[in-house]
Parts: C-alpha cells; structure tokens; sequence
C-alpha cells in the first residue's frame, strides 16, 4: 500500500516542479488594478475516457467544482489552521471561471468529451504523453489553463496528478478521482499550485533525498522542511528545531485543510504577471463566464434567495423580503414586497441579512465591477424597467427598479431606479448604489447619498470572515 503511494509521488513531483527561479521581481509596472485584484483565469476541462458515456458527469458538477477550488484557494478553512500558521495565511486573489466564448467571442467547448481506447493510463511520462493530448481538446495554454481527466491505472491512493512539463501541451492531468474529491479537490489545487509557479514547500529535490534542509522552494514565510509530510503531519520532518513544517500547506502532500502563505501568493501572483500574463484575457462579449448560482434559505422565515457568484463573492440575486414591524413595501402593497422585496432603513439594515449574510461595502461593490464590469446595463433585470431601460444582466445580478420611501412619507421610483443600500455612512447620512434612469449615470459604482431614516432596498453578500 505504502509502496505504492511512494512510488506515484516520485513520478509526478520530479515533473511538476518549474525551473524558473526569478519570481521575486519588482513589478513596479504593474498597474492598479492588476496588482491589487483579483486574477480571473479560464480554464477548461477535457475528459479523455473508455467507460463513460459523453457527458455522464453533468456540467453543473464540472461548475461546482471550479466554485469549490476558488473557495478553498481564497477562502481558507481558518479555524480549522493549526494557531501557528494562521499569521501566514494569504488569500491569493486567483479566481478560476469556465469561459463561454474565446478572446474574439467564438463560442468554444469548455468541457470537452474524448473517447480513448486505452482503459487505464500508466502515470509514466511516456504513457501521459501518449493519449495525445492535442487531440484530446488541447486549447491554446497562453489563453486557457488545461485540466485533463484521466485513468491513472494501479492507484491505491488518490495521488494521480502532475502538471506538465511540456510547454506546448502546458496543464495539469488528473486522474478521475478528483472528481469524486468534490468536497476536496486538494490535488488539483496543489498542482495549479506547480502551474502557477510554486514548488513544494520542501523545494525542488525528490521528496526521498534524505534531509535536504540545503534545498527550499524560495518562499520566505514557509519553513523549510527536509520532505513532504504524507497525509499526516509527523512524517515530514522540519530543518529548524524551534520551527515546525506547514504540512497544512497546499504544497505539501498532507491533504490536511490547504492553505497558502504570503510569500507564496506573492510568487503565484507575480508569475501569473510575468509569465501567464497573456492568460488575463478579457473578451469584448461581457459575460464570458458560466454564472454559478444557487440558493439559500433564510431559516428565520424559511423564504429562499436566489445567489449568483461573482468572482469570489456570493451575492443574493433578489432584494431581501424579510418582514420587519419596520420595514415597508412600496405603496405599501404587499404584493411590492413580493415582486421588489422591502425597503428599510439604514440601521436596520445593518443587522437584516440572514445568518452568513450581510450588507455589502464600497469595496464590494468596487469587485463586482472588476469581474462584470463597471455599467449598470450589466446588472439591470432584463425586463421590468421602464423607459427603455431593460438591461442584460449579464452579471446576474438582476437589479430590478423598486424604487425607495423618503422618511418624510412619499415612495417613489418603481420601475425606474434602484436604491440599495451600503453599510458605508457619515452622521445621519449613509450611502447607497443608485441605479437606474434617474440619476442618469450608467457607472455601477456611482455613489447616492440619503438620509439614515430613509427606506432603501437591501442587497446581501456571502460573509465569508
Ligand atoms: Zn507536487
């Protein structure tokens, strides 16, 4: 059983590793927004098979999958981190997306079905290359990262993955497990890891290359350890005695939480600029991504929110409806509240958002411009609106006219502007997204002012601190 674990892990990690070594540069050409948000990457999947039937394992599984990674990369199990480590974790800001279309807008196969004849792959170089991978849905690696699933034969463990070393077939091969490690898909994100640069956290040499406390991976904030800890956190031992190994790392084998550190975001980050930069495409179709929604179920009233996911964020899709002795509906007509969900004021709605919820911010705001763009046609309901002001929604944010009521008494709005809400205030005043024809601006983040004690619509987003 051991044996045979060790046997997978020489194979793959003596490939997975990059050569290139100049990765602390001093970017100083960076702009803003490249350096400080959030890296959107494409990537597609081939499945290259004997026993399945073309599309025996949904789209929406395939999704799912790409949420799971950008969440466990992003959002780290905190308080599952040993108390050592959690001064070191980073959220590295790279976000994975199935692109629609390609960078001139043709529609393309981002989940590609490619029958073999071979039955199980050998995890051997030779054997990898030989399923011929260009014509196993091979997209273009300076556009499109590449995730082949495979049959790795003769695995006792579900170890089977590499990135490849060959520039012209650039990605990642993992064996068909990973995708039953839907809750988990550790590996997979260890080896974007590799594709992104990073080594593992004991360096580059053979993980059996007795004590190599001489080699590192270059990454300041991980300690260096003389090997890989194997699915627990004893067997890899540590250089420094006052020090122990990060085997919660995604760079180490020992499947336990997954997480990374500053000075390895900052490596991922600064290869991704200076090598993979061409991969930050954007196409001029709006939308490319597939939208990722789901729904919650607000347990105070057992009402459902419909979400969408944009870039790391969950944001709800409707504007909240939970009854207060408070709040109003427009007009003060229920059926309002039902279609535009209610209005409140703005302590209020400070507190309003369900369990896991809250109220969004400036920044917020500002991150959902920087994945969707930043023109209110994006997020405007595709009907609803007066006047010509059907927007696309693109986003999926489905922002619908419902309008707000002055302190004072009198509604006004609907079907013509939205207000909602920030948790961003001065003094009596408090601040709010305004979209729609009256305010005749069509920037996303342009800001309204009101009044606290006015009533505005409530959009929440995932609390993920
Ligand atoms: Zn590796």
């Amino acid at each position: 059983m051991k044996k045979s674990i060790f046997f997978y892990i020489i194979l793959f990690c003596n490939f997975s590793f990059s050569q290139e070594k100049d990765l602390a540069l001093d970017l100083k050409t960076y702009d803003f927004e490249l350096k400080e948000d959030i890296y959107n990457i494409p990537i597609v999947f081939h499945i290259v098979h004997k026993n399945f039937k073309d599309g025996d394992i949904s789209d929406e599984h395939f999704k799912n999958l790409v949420a799971l990674v950008n969440e466990r990369i992003n959002f780290v199990d905190i308080k599952n981190i040993d108390s050592i480590f959690k001064n070191i974790v980073a959220k590295p800001n790279v976000n994975f997306y199935l692109p629609k279309v390609d960078e001139n807008c043709n529609e393309i196969d981002n989940i590609s079905w490619h029958y073999t004849h071979v039955e199980k792959y050998i995890m051997h170089l030779d054997d990898v290359f030989a399923f011929k991978r260009k014509e196993s849905g091979y997209m273009d690696s300076k556009k499109f990262l590449n995730v082949w699933f495979v049959n790795f034969s003769n695995r006792t463990d579900n170890v089977g993955a590499y990135r490849s070393f060959n520039f012209q077939l650039d990605g990642i091969v993992v064996d068909f497990e990973q995708l039953n490690y839907v809750n988990f898909p550790f590996l997979l994100i260890h080896e974007i890891g590799h594709w992104l640069g990073l080594e593992h956290i004991w360096g580059n040499t053979p993980f059996y290359v007795e004590g190599n406390c001489w080699d590192d991976d270059g990454i300041k904030d991980t300690p260096n350890q003389k090997g890989p800890n194997i699915r627990t956190k004893t067997s890899g031992e540590f250089c420094d005695e006052n020090s122990t190994t990060n085997h919660q790392n995604f760079m180490d084998y020992s499947y336990d939480v997954g997480m990374f550190t500053h000075g390895q975001k900052k490596a991922m980050r600064d290869y991704i600029y200076k090598k993979r930069r061409s991969i930050l495409w954007k196409s001029n179709c709006n939308n490319n991504s597939e939208l990722i929604t789901g729904f919650i179920k607000d347990t105070r009233d057992n009402q459902s929110y419909k979400w969408v996911q944009i870039g790391q964020q969950k944001w709800m899709s409707e504007n909240l409806n939970y009854a207060t002795s408070g709040s109003k509906c427009y007009n003060e007509e229920l059926t309002n509240c039902t279609i535009y969900g209610r209005l409140y004021n703005w302590e209020e709605a400070q507190t309003i958002c369900p369990k896991g919820w809250r109220l969004p911010n400036y920044d917020d705001w500002k991150r959902l411009t920087l994945v969707v763009g930043n023109n209110q046609n994006l997020i405007r309901s595709e009907q609803g609106w007066l006047n010509d002001k059907n927007g696309t929604n693109k986003s999926g944010l489905n922002i619908i006219p419902s309008g707000y009521k002055s302190f004072y008494g009198r509604y006004y709005g609907l079907g013509k502007y939205s207000k909602l809400w920030l948790n961003n205030s001065n003094g009596i005043w408090a601040y709010s997204r305004e979209i729609g024809e009256a305010y005749n601006y069509e920037k996303i983040t342009s800001t309204g002012q009101n009044q606290k004690k006015d009533y505005l619509s409530c959009r929440c987003i995932q609390d993920n601190n």
